[in-house]
């Protein structure tokens, strides 16, 4: 499953993603207790269903354990984003 995914959101909107605690999903990493907030902003919209010229952002949570790994959880996180949007895509049974 795919985080929650807002197009262009209002600062409103940007706000309540990241900080309803409602809203929180597991670590995105190893579904530990969610801490942190991140936002990843693709660099190529089009697989993740973006309409042209819009792009989007995907918020996911981070537990303790693998924020602490720094950049390189941010890399994990952002590369299984795009492999499940990518896998989404190809979906068979999605026609
Ligand atoms: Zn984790």
């Amino acid at each position: 499953m795919i985080p929650a995914q807002v197009t262009n959101p209002t600062p409103d909107q940007l706000g309540q993603l990241l900080f309803d605690p409602g809203q929180r999903t597991p670590c995105l990493l190893c579904g530990g207790r969610p801490v942190y907030a991140g936002l990843f902003i693709p660099k190529e919209p089009i697989p993740l269903g973006a309409p042209e010229g819009k792009n989007r952002m995907i918020r996911y949570f981070l537990c303790q354990k693998c924020f602490d790994r720094g950049q390189q959880a941010t890399n994990d996180a952002e590369r299984k984003i795009m492999a499940e949007a990518r896998m989404l895509l190809t979906d068979p049974n999605d026609n």
